[in-house]
């Protein structure tokens, strides 16, 4: 097989410049590996393009990189496109493909760039962008377009691509400027990834968390509330509940302390934090009486004021403190994203604090604390260590100390990692989980972060053996991420199937008719007993409607109670989960529910 492009000290270098400057490296072949999908996306956006302007003849074009969902170009042209152009746009691509023309790579200088894009408004504002005054330009048949590359030599290497969907976007990101039309697509290397690809993003439509959320009712956006603040229903309220008072016995069980600091904070501290320097631009600030606050878009601080209410030995570390800590981040609207992207979310947020000693040993145990929470979930996760970054605070030998005693506690769990090199925070190394679902798609959930900045800054103390006064190190962790997201993912992931132990409700009781309600209620306390949440579809609908709407409700256990059951106690049983259909006594059906919701055990 022969080259796409080659690799050269880390960078991507296609033949064209290869060849044009004399350098060797190791060969990018053409398949489904990073660098090669690189190469052959980003040529596709230019095929794409070509496409584009051979069908409107008018189209300007501004630039077509590539991004994690593929690829995709940002153009303007006086035709209105739309999504059901998408199939003639593609059409011309393959028939342009199938001419196999080469790409050919020739520079000019900046002047005679813009003499020649002088009709194109936005490849000279491309070029505004650009320094140096060399422009290197890209040839396929009559298409030229100026670019950096890399490029696949012939654009016969392209078939198996689909574009994917049509939206606006500003030029340049930024709200003030012109609406362009932005093309997005993907491209693989052979058939069978493309059709994986294609089929894993249907399945994903179906799951939809927005789609689900709302057949469910679990969560609602309003409008005049706002954007970007979640309104929870009473499904979700029960999901949600059942989540955190899981999560509040596994705490516990760890020796956290659940404390909670106020919702603002005045500004001095968050001065102190560094936080008003470094993230003030993401806070909402407010002022009572003279004074102003910040709304706190993280809980450190308060798990600081707790620290700092008593004196410390190191006999009392580590002091481990845990909030679900809700918080307010400034987002852009157009990143907002249904649960994963909201402007007000709920961290299940926990600090340790405790001597260098012990740093090693409380990471093992968070981790372990991970481990037992993404496998209750059927997630797979890997774990990124993210290494000093260049703008940093902090000496290099307690960086140097602290990234080890991360990798020490991976190497002796015998958890697999990989290097972030660089991707630290300013103020200390850190560990990032990135869950895998059930249709393989990669999420960032939780993160483990250790910290010596914020001690320092806050001269936080205690006192060791010989009673000196020592600074604590401070591990700031979330597991989950926030309630909102992960329960987000939650949805996706089993498709709104929720399994027993955390479903919004466990049992659907359905009498057949009123004066099986009495039964129903007597059924619906001692399910709340065993610790299980029912509902009654007693509502005046024939009794398949109401069979249905549990159903659709996803709820995974269905009892219909008529005079049999009353009159025997006994219980007929729907499964949904299991689909399966069968009778128990009161007794044995409430043992197995209390079986199953206790399946799982942080
Ligand atoms: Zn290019
Ligand atoms: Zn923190």
């Amino acid at each position: 097989m022969d080259a796409i492009a080659i690799k050269h000290n880390d960078e991507i270098i296609d033949l064209q410049t290869a060849k044009e400057i004399g350098f060797e490296g190791e060969k990018i072949l053409l398949d489904n590996s990073v660098d090669s999908l690189k190469v052959l996306r980003h040529s596709t956006a230019h095929l794409m393009a070509q496409a584009i302007k051979s069908l409107y003849s008018d189209a300007e074009f501004y630039v077509g990189p590539t991004v994690k969902e593929g690829f995709y170009y940002d153009f303007k042209t006086s035709h209105v496109i739309g999504e059901g152009d998408l199939k003639t746009i593609e059409k011309q691509m393959l028939s342009f493909a199938k001419k196999k023309y080469e790409i050919e790579k020739y520079e000019i200088s900046m002047d005679e760039a813009k003499e020649k894009f002088k009709n194109d408004h936005l490849k000279l504002a491309v070029m505004e962008r650009i320094p140096g005054d060399r422009i290197s330009i890209y040839k396929q048949g009559e298409f030229e377009d100026l670019c950096r590359g890399p490029h696949l030599p012939n654009i016969g290497l392209i078939r198996y691509f689909k574009l994917t969907k049509i939206s606006g976007a500003y030029l340049g990101g930024d709200s003030k400027n012109e609406v362009l039309t932005r093309i997005y697509g993907i491209a693989f290397a052979d058939k069978e990834a493309l059709k994986a690809h294609l089929d894993m993003i249907a399945e994903a439509e179906k799951r939809d968390h927005r789609k689900i959320g709302n057949e469910m009712k679990l969560f609602t956006f309003r409008e005049e509330v706002g954007a970007g603040f979640p309104i929870w229903l009473p499904a979700g309220g029960r999901l949600r509940a059942r989540l955190e008072s899981l999560l509040f016995k596994a705490h516990r069980k760890r020796g956290y302390e659940p404390v909670r600091g106020p919702e603002m904070l005045r500004s001095d501290l968050w001065k102190t934090s560094g936080h008003y320097q470094n993230y003030g631009e993401n806070m909402y600030f407010t002022k009572i009486d003279d004074i102003e606050f910040g709304v706190k878009p993280m809980n450190c601080v308060g798990h600081i004021k707790v620290y700092e209410e008593d004196l410390h030995s190191y006999r009392d570390l580590p002091l481990k403190y845990f909030e679900y800590g809700v918080v307010h981040r400034h987002e852009f609207t157009g990143a907002l994203h249904g649960l994963f992207r909201v402007r007000e979310f709920t961290q299940d947020d926990a600090h340790i604090f405790c001597t260098s000693d012990q740093i090693e040993e409380q990471i093992i145990e968070v981790v372990d604390f991970v481990d037992k929470i993404m496998s209750s979930f059927e997630f797979n996760y890997k774990m990124m260590i993210s290494t000093k970054p260049e703008k940093a605070v902090g000496n290099d030998e307690v960086w140097e100390i602290s990234t080890q005693a991360l990798k020490n506690a991976m190497d002796k769990n015998k958890l697999p990692y990989e290097i972030d090199e660089g991707g630290g925070a300013f103020y200390g190394p850190k560990i990032d989980i990135k869950i895998t679902d059930a249709i393989g798609r990669e999420w960032q959930c939780g993160t483990i972060q250790l910290d010596f900045n914020l001690p320092a800054r806050f001269e936080l103390e205690y006192n060791d053996e010989s009673n000196d006064k020592i600074q604590p190190v401070m591990i700031h962790r979330a597991i989950l991420g926030s309630f909102e997201r992960f329960i987000g993912i939650l949805t996706e992931h089993y498709a709104g199937e929720f399994p027993m132990f955390i479903a919004p409700t466990q049992v659907a009781i359905v009498p057949i008719a009123e004066t099986h309600n009495g039964y129903a209620k007597e059924l619906f306390d001692k399910l709340m007993d065993i610790g299980a949440d029912s509902e009654i579809y007693s509502k005046n609908d024939s009794l398949n409607k109401r069979i249905r709407t549990a159903e659709k409700a996803r709820v995974p256990m269905i009892i219909v109670l008529g005079d049999e059951e009353v009159s025997g106690r006994t219980i007929a049983v729907r499964d949904r989960r299991t689909r399966e259909q069968y009778n128990l006594s009161e007794e044995d059906f409430l043992t197995l529910i209390k079986t199953k919701i206790n399946e799982v055990n942080f």
